[in-house]
Formats: C-alpha cells, structure tokens, sequence
C-alpha cells in the first residue's frame, strides 16, 4: 500500500473512533506527512497508531493521542501556542498547520540533537510557523509569553507555577500528570480563576527539570 495511501486509513479509522471530529484536524493529519519526522528503520511503522522511538530514550506519540490533545484545546486560527517537550517537531507541525496562516508554535526540547533534529524535520516539510527553542521547558518560556494554549507532551510531577503564569487570560493548558502511567488535564483560565478537569489516564515520558521529576 502506498504511503499516502496509509495516512488516508489512519484518519479514517481516528475519524470513527471519535478521537478526530473537527474538518481542520483532520486536514493537518492528512497533510503532515508522519514518515518525515521518524528514525528511517521505522518508516514502514509511520502510520500505526503507535508510540515510536526518537533517540535519547524518547518517543513520538502515538497519532490517536496527539489527535486527543488538539480536540481538547480546542485550538484556534491565529493563536499563539507553547509546547512543552518539542520530540520530533511532529505535534507542533500538525498543530502549527491547525492554527495557520498565522498563529505561531513555541516548542522547548532539553535534548539540543533532538531540538536540532527537530528543526531539521520542520524545515524538510516546508513548516514555518514553529519556533524550535532548547531549554528546561518546565519553567515554560517566558520570553514569548503569554499563551492563548499551552500543552506539556510529557508527564510531570504536578503543574507547574510558571506555565499557570504564562498561560494568557482567558486560555487552556492541557497537561498529563503523575508518572509514566498519568492523568491529563485541562486547566480553563478565566477572569483569573483557575479551573482543572479530569481527562482520563494515559501515559508519558517524565518532565525532567526544575518543575519537573
Ligand atoms: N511531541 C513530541 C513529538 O511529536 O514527537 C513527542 C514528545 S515526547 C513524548 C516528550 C519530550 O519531552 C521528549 O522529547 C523529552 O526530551 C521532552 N522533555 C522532557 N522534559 C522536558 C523539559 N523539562 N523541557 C523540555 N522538554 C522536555
């Protein structure tokens, strides 16, 4: 079966199981080719919905959870969103074509060869909207702060202060917490209330640094 022919199955089967439901996720998953951002070996492996691995003990999430992550942000054209925990760059491109023509992606990566590889991917796919920065995203990055959105891509310990900080007013963070077996969350900031809901379990690599394990 062809590639393109692969990405095509994968949204169908996301679209069914209700993991995909609004017409600009599924554009961005049709047009993210999934095959650029993976170690060559796994190329034939780009399109099961399966965590892969990157380098550096981490992982590229599995396509049903990033899909998760952008339903429940319910992102928005135009808007100015942090990542925490850069990966491959794959998330931040679906979510950079999610919010084109111009709304912009902060992603921070601690690993500088994966953040290097990274940007390397992001620019083999033509995505230009995502700003890749090397750093303890813990602490969130506060240089382009605030944040319309804010999603952690690792597990952490408990929220962090500085990223409840950044997050502008109103706007929604979504992040896992415990350890690798986690509960995410979805925190609603509106007139300087804070809001947290349960979202379900899933599972993560840890959030190492200050705020972090
Ligand atoms: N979103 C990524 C993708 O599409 O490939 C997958 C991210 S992976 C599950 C989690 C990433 O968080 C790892 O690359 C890890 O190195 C990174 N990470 C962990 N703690 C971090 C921290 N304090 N600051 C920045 N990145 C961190």
């Amino acid at each position: 079966m062809k590639i393109d022919e692969k990405r095509k199955n994968l949204v169908e089967s996301l679209k069914k199981q209700g993991r995909i439901k609004t017409k600009e996720i599924e554009k961005a998953f049709l047009e993210i080719p999934r095959e650029e951002f993976i170690p060559p070996i796994f190329k034939q492996y780009a399109y099961s919905d399966t965590p892969l691995e990157i380098g550096q003990g981490q992982t590229i999430s599995a396509p049903h959870m990033i899909a998760i992550m952008c339903e429940e942000l319910d992102l928005k054209k135009d808007q100015k969103i942090l990542e925490i925990g850069t990966g491959s760059g794959y998330h931040a491109a679906i979510v950079a074509k999610i919010i084109e023509p111009n709304g912009q992606v902060y992603t921070i990566e601690r690993h500088k060869n994966l953040a290097e590889k990274a940007k390397q991917n992001l620019k083999n796919t033509n995505i230009k909207n995502v700003t890749v920065e090397i750093g303890d995203g813990s602490e969130g990055l506060a240089k382009y702060a605030p944040y319309d959105r804010i999603y952690v891509t690792c597990a952490a310990p408990s929220i962090p202060q500085p990223l409840i900080e950044q997050l502008k007013d109103p706007g929604k963070m979504l992040i896992p917490v415990g350890g690798t077996i986690c509960t995410l969350y979805l925190l609603e900031k509106n007139n300087g209330k804070i809001k947290k809901e349960n979202h379900g379990g899933c599972a993560f690599v840890p959030l190492i640094g200050k705020y972090g394990h």
